[in-house]
């Protein structure tokens, strides 16, 4: 068996032996609730529906796949981490290995992550590691600054956007100052949207150097705020898509902006 089945093998025991240890209550895991009724009998659902009844019954662990992929409004979750997981279901499936084919639809990887890093054996890689992997159209952000990998971590990785504990650093003198999140699923290495949004960061970046307006505003930085000013005029913010960076509108880009543009706007405050 190779490594990385044992690995997997191994999880999956832990894990249900971890659930069925907590009784009644169950464990959460992300936005999760997992319970054992009986020994090796596994329920699943959102955290915030744990009393709820009337919810749609599932018993195939495979359907994880189609509740985890959209939100409520139908949106697609490109990151499953995201705090949008969808309620109005419970999932009843049998056997650890059955649980976690359902936990790793729900969250890829998140329990073999759990296991390797209870044991302390979970390999972690900063973003200066990662960034030097990158290529094509995300070379660039090999070049983001130390501030804005630290911007961008807080605009994407606390837990009011991923419920994930982040454990990589800038690299390996440099910490991130951020709250790391308080969740049980790990995150050992910058993800894909992260990445995305970092391009978008040093895109600002370059911006800054040479761009900037008499009253010391990038173009993008207008562009948001001007979409901003819109939507409020019209009464309804329309938000872009989770991991649409390029659009003015977009969660963590605004979170960025919270973060960069909001003290240059009012100094002081
Ligand atoms: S890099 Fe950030 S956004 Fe991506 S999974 Fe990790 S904690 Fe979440």
């Amino acid at each position: 068996m190779s490594r990385a089945a044992t690995d997997a093998a191994a999880a999956r025991e832990a894990f249900a032996a971890w659930v069925e240890e907590a009784g009644e209550g169950g464990r959460v895991f992300g936005q999760v609730l997992v319970r054992a009724p009986e020994p090796g009998l596994f329920s699943l659902r959102h955290v915030e529906e744990a009393g709820a009844s009337g919810l749609k019954l599932h018993e195939d662990p495979r359907e994880a796949r189609e509740i985890s992929k959209t939100t409520e409004g139908g949106e697609y979750r490109p990151l499953k981490s995201s705090p949008n997981l969808r309620r109005g279901w419970e999932l009843r499936v049998s056997g650890a290995g059955d649980l976690l084919v359902a936990m790793n639809y729900l969250y890829p990887a998140g329990v073999v992550h759990w296991h390797l890093h209870r044991e302390g054996r979970l390999e972690v890689t900063s973003y200066r590691e990662n960034a030097a992997r990158q290529s094509g159209i995300y070379k660039r952000v090999q070049r983001l600054s130390d501030g804005g990998v630290q911007d961008t971590a807080r605009a994407c990785c606390e837990d009011a956007v991923c419920l994930k504990k982040t454990l990589w650093d800038v690299d390996e003198d440099t910490p991130l100052g951020m709250d790391r999140g308080d969740g049980e699923v790990p995150c050992p290495e910058p993800c894909s949207v992260f990445v995305s949004l970092a391009r978008r960061v040093r895109l600002f970046e370059r911006e800054k150097k040479r761009d900037l307006d008499a009253i010391g505003l990038s173009p993008s930085e207008k562009e948001d705020l001007a979409a901003l000013v819109e939507a409020a005029a019209t009464g309804h913010v329309e938000f872009a898509r989770e991991a649409e960076f390029e659009k003015p509108l977009n969660e963590r880009r605004m979170r960025y902006r919270r973060l960069t543009l909001a003290p240059k706007l009012r100094p002081g405050a």
